[in-house]
């Protein structure tokens, strides 16, 4: 028997969404996976996204966002810019896409309401954070209080990663079966390569370093 009943999760396909929507599937009856396509670099994306909901069986919703590349273009979505190899001293990495998770949160939340869902579920997380300022709890916190606020509804903004590294993402991906899903199908890579990635990037040195640590003691 599940808790809950249904729940919306901020979906991107890559090992931390992924990792959310395993948990999710756990806690409620009927979860729905939204992505958004604003012009990633990687359309890949996107695909990795369908294929893994088509995988489980989860209902996949696909918004819209082109209006963030107009608006905010950056290594992420303009080609001809590349991703910082390693993370700058002071300020957002140059991977950083302006209000990104504030956008994207509030669009699940319209979505949710229609639906009559109070449950988002996304995988930001202060401990691996990279410098993206919407990444941190108190931001999360003060969305779901402004949301309520804007559309007088009781919204809970749930984050099961806030608090976890990496290397204990890949544990709990594990331990909800699907450590074969995160490991093959996911894409996490700057440079849209599916599953182990570039391994030279900043997000694939990340993920290796968690799933390195995690080995060691599994
Ligand atoms: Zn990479």
């Amino acid at each position: 028997m599940k808790n809950k009943k249904e729940a919306v999760v901020v979906f991107s396909g890559g090992q931390d969404s992924t990792t959310c929507l395993l948990w999710a599937m756990k806690e409620y009856e009927k979860v729905y996976a939204v992505s958004f396509d604003y012009n990633q670099r990687h359309i890949l994306e996107l695909q990795c996204a369908k294929e893994i909901c088509d995988y489980f069986k989860v209902e996949h919703v696909v918004l819209d966002m082109s209006l963030l590349n107009q608006l905010a273009s950056n290594s992420l979505t303009r080609r001809d810019i590349e991703v910082d190899k390693d993370a700058p001293d002071e300020g957002t990495p140059n991977s950083f896409v302006e209000g990104r998770n504030m956008v994207f949160l509030t669009f699940v939340a319209i979505y949710a309401k229609t639906k009559g869902i109070t449950d988002i579920i996304t995988g930001v997380s202060q401990s691996d954070f990279s410098g993206y300022p919407d990444c941190r709890d108190v931001f999360i916190k003060s969305l779901n209080t402004t949301l309520n606020l804007a559309m007088d509804y009781d919204f809970d903004i749930i984050t099961p990663l806030m608090w976890i590294d990496k290397e204990e993402t890949w544990e709990m991906a594990d331990k909800l079966g699907g450590y074969d899903v995160i490991r093959d199908m996911t894409l996490t890579c700057y440079n849209g390569i599916k599953g182990d990635g570039c391994g030279d990037c900043p997000s694939c040195k990340l993920r290796k370093k968690g799933l390195d640590a995690y080995l060691s003691r599994r």
